[in-house]
């Protein structure tokens, strides 16, 4: 396979692009790869901010170490994370410990580092990373042809790995749903709590979430509608008072911590392409299907939607068979029914709180 030198071209062809350098599309990159395919990687992420979602369940293990991405992970500065703790539906602190998990303790990630190394895999394995923002597509019968900064790429196959972001899929043409709105209110601090496990807690407008975090610091999130979102990161005094409110994330002794902090928002809600496979493209990760921050499922399903997404394409370009294609297609419809089926039973045990608009929305949007 010839190396791709975007330096001296402004015009690529190439066999696969794909679009997103989160977890989906460097997991997608790497594999196709290393089944010999070349491709280029374009991503637009801004490595030097942080970036939140940093929970990685233990479930994840058997298929990083398959893929060999295992010491890519556990070399991402991560802090293992032994349990989960839980106030939902009632006042009791729940715990799951995950020391008596089968598959072992999962991860608080620092997610630049880890995402940072799963781009790493994916130039180590010969794929061509180029740090430019896709800014328009041409779809035709030959495939589809990209602008990104200077560059025009063609390609017969483009991943769309590029997450929530409606930009790519409605260039496509695809049609993106969305479940009931979920925006999340977030910082990071210092912490000297020696608790670094998660702690989740229902609260009458949304629910708190926090983790201990790798470097000594931790994440305090709120996941509420976006005008109460927008309403307390207007006021940080608000957001503090309403996290001393809170019975068991307030413990960690944050509400002090965080008064020099930027508060910063960004909405969550769960969504899913319709369709996430047509002629020239397919949708991974987030781009596919996104859920509810709650099911920690997001990197998870990233990493494995990149990798079944890249052996469908990786088929389709060596036989021209696209039965793969339609098999990954149902998987992910599958997948957003169970994730349906566990988020709604989920929202349906906290009923402390059934008259109040976040409830109501988020129980309705289930039933
Ligand atoms: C508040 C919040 C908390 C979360 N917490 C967790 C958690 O604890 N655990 C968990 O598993 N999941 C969590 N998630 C979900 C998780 O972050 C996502 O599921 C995961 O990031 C999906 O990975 P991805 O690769 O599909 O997309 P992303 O990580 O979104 O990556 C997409 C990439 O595409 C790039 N891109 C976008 N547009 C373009 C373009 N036009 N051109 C080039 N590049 C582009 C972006 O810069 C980015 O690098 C959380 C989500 C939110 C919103």
């Amino acid at each position: 396979m010839g190396q791709i030198q975007a330096n001296t071209l402004t015009h690529m062809y190439c066999d696969a692009v794909i679009v997103g350098g989160g977890p989906a599309g460097a997991v997608a990159a790497r594999e196709l790869s290393l089944c010999g395919k070349q491709v280029v990687l374009l991503d637009a992420s801004q490595t030097t901010r942080q970036k939140i979602g940093e929970s990685l369940p233990g479930a994840a293990r058997p298929m990083l170490d398959k893929l060999g991405l295992l010491p890519w992970v556990e070399n991402a500065a991560s802090l293992t994370n032994k349990g989960n703790l839980s106030s939902w539906g009632d006042d009791k602190l729940r715990e799951t410990d995950f020391i008596r998990d089968p598959y072992g303790c999962g991860w608080h990630l620092d997610r630049q580092h880890f995402e940072q190394n799963l781009r790493n895999a994916a130039v180590d394995s010969g794929a061509f990373l180029l740090r430019e923002r896709l800014s328009s597509l041409i779809e035709n019968d030959e495939g589809i042809h990209i602008q990104a900064g200077e560059f025009n790429i063609s390609t017969p196959w483009m991943i769309n790995a590029c997450g929530t972001s409606q930009f790519v899929a409605s260039q496509l043409g695809a049609v993106r749903q969305k479940d009931a709105p979920l925006f999340a209110i977030y910082t990071w601090c210092e912490s000297d709590s020696p608790d670094s496990r998660s702690t989740v807690e229902a609260a009458p407008s949304g629910w708190w979430y926090t983790a201990g975090l790798p470097d000594g610091k931790r994440v305090v999130a709120f996941f509420t509608l976006a005008q109460q979102a927008k309403a307390l990161l207007r006021n940080k005094n608000h957001f503090i008072s309403a996290l001393k409110e809170t019975t068991y994330i307030s413990r960690h002794g944050v509400g002090e911590k965080i008064i020099a902090e930027p508060l910063h928002i960004t909405e969550a809600t769960a969504s899913y392409l319709k369709k996430a496979v047509s002629e020239h493209w397919i949708a991974v990760g987030d781009a596919a299907v996104s859920f509810d921050p709650l099911s920690s499922q997001g990197i998870y399903n990233a990493i494995y939607t990149g990798l079944r997404g890249a052996e469908a394409v990786n088929t389709a370009l060596n036989t021209n068979d696209h039965s793969l294609l339609s098999q990954y297609n149902e998987r992910i419809k599958s997948i957003r029914d169970a994730y349906r089926r566990e988020v709604s039973q989920y929202y349906r045990q906290e009923q402390r709180w059934s008259r109040h608009r976040f409830w109501q929305i988020h129980q309705a949007d289930r039933e």
